[in-house]
């Protein structure tokens, strides 16, 4: 018997991790990725250089057989580190022990690793393969190279991994609504970085937290990489009154703020200037769908079919769940495709929904850390 065989768009983290899945239950799978080869030319990054792995995504990574791969590269984070205004730091721990803790990872290393083991699995993978069309009733796609040279391929099962700006959506979308709702948070971010220690303390502030400077209407928080630096992330109102991006809109006038609301962030962060006027300013915004498939012809996963906002840091660890749910749905109902994807509707949108809504309750409560600190920092363990 031929194997079935299956088209990811989108060899990002839910992407290569769904086609690593897939392969091991016996599809043929392929893969078409926008950007180069990242284990060749350099990981592109775009979003977020580090991100938190929780217990959902680390699931997935053991059902995987990649967990401890992944934990060798990452930085356990105990609990939240909070940087009052006034006053002393002080650590809310997630849990008792360290068998409750959240790790940060590295979204370039775990992507290439997740790449690695996809191609171990017998995938295909394209690069530099860009979506730009699906005729679903031709069961056709067009495809654009780097330099813009289109061609068409055959693909009577697709599945979209291609992010909150998914091509595949709106050529699914186009065929037939899919009811898309987008609702900006009117709230966007920039990333800065506190390079390494240079003395015998690798990092300059403790590794092994995740970091919230919350000042009420905003907040900065860093997550720790493995060389001894932290990738620090400024949430700040996209427009209106100060401060907003508006109203920071160099680094000339970030660093006045910093001074006054980020004291003793300002001198961990030596390249300020250059890292603020360099980092685009990112816009957040929660995605739902009426419908995730058409058919079994073509499905959407991951931000694709539901992008949230990262303040509980579930995004990936979402999508990774849904990899195991969906290669499970495909490998039992053999090749009625049809009845694996609204399962798959089915059994994983209340989950999107509910972390969706926590994601947004999430950012009031970080920022305005914390009425009650336990509860707080107990809460965003058990959604990550
Ligand atoms: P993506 O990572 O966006 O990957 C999509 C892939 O598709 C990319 O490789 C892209 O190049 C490719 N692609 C796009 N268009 C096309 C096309 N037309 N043709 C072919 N390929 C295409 N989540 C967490 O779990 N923990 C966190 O701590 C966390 N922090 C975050 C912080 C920030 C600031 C942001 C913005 C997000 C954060 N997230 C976090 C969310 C997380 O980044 C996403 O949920 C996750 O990246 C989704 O993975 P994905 O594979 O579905 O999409």
């Amino acid at each position: 018997m031929t194997r079935q065989r299956i088209t990811l768009i989108g060899g990002g983290l839910v992407g290569a991790l769904l086609a690593q899945l897939l392969a091991r239950r016996g599809f043929a799978v392929e893969v078409f990725e926008k950007r180069p080869d990242p284990r060749r030319a350099g990981f592109v990054g775009g979003r977020s250089i580090n991100l938190a792995l929780a217990e959902r995504g680390l699931q997935a990574l053991r059902t995987a057989g990649l967990a401890e791969d992944v934990l060798e590269r990452a930085v356990m984070m105990r609990g939240r580190m909070v940087h009052p205004l006034e006053g002393a730091s002080g650590l809310q721990r997630y849990g008792v022990d360290d068998s409750e803790v959240i790790w940060s990872v590295s979204r370039g290393g775990l992507n290439m690793l997740l790449l690695d083991a996809a191609e171990a699995a017998g995938v295909t993978l394209h690069f530099g393969q860009s979506l730009v069309s699906a005729d679903l009733d031709a069961k056709r796609i067009v495809l654009a190279d780097e330099s813009g040279t289109q061609r068409s391929h055959d693909a009577s099962v697709l599945i979209g991994a291609d992010g909150a700006g998914s091509a595949l959506r709106a050529a699914m979308d186009d065929y037939q609504p899919l009811g898309a709702r987008v609702e900006p948070l009117g709230h966007g971010y920039k990333e800065l970085e506190i390079p390494p220690a240079t003395g015998a303390e690798r990092f300059a502030i403790e590794p092994h937290a995740l970091h919230i400077w919350p000042r009420g209407g905003y907040m900065c928080i860093a997550l720790p990489n493995t060389e001894g630096s932290f990738t620090v992330t400024l949430f700040l109102p996209a427009h209106g009154p100060h401060p907003s991006f508006d109203t920071l809109p160099d680094s000339r006038a970030a660093g006045a703020f910093f001074r006054e609301d980020f004291p003793d962030l300002l001198p961990l962060i030596p390249h300020f200037a250059e890292d603020y006027d360099s980092h685009p300013v990112g816009t957040l915004s929660t995605l739902y769908l009426d419908r995730w498939h058409i058919d079994g012809r073509a499905l959407l996963i991951g931000d694709a079919a539901h992008a949230i906002v990262p303040f509980h840091g579930q995004g990936m660890n979402c999508g990774f769940e849904d990899t195991v749910v969906l290669a499970d749905l495909l490998a039992e109902s053999r090749r009625d495709t049809a009845d694996a994807f609204a399962e798959f509707q089915r059994i994983r949108q209340p989950n999107a929904n509910a972390i969706a809504a926590m994601a947004l309750e999430n950012y009031i409560e970080m920022r305005d850390s914390v009425a009650d600190p336990h509860y707080l920092a107990k809460r965003e363990l058990g959604a990550r």
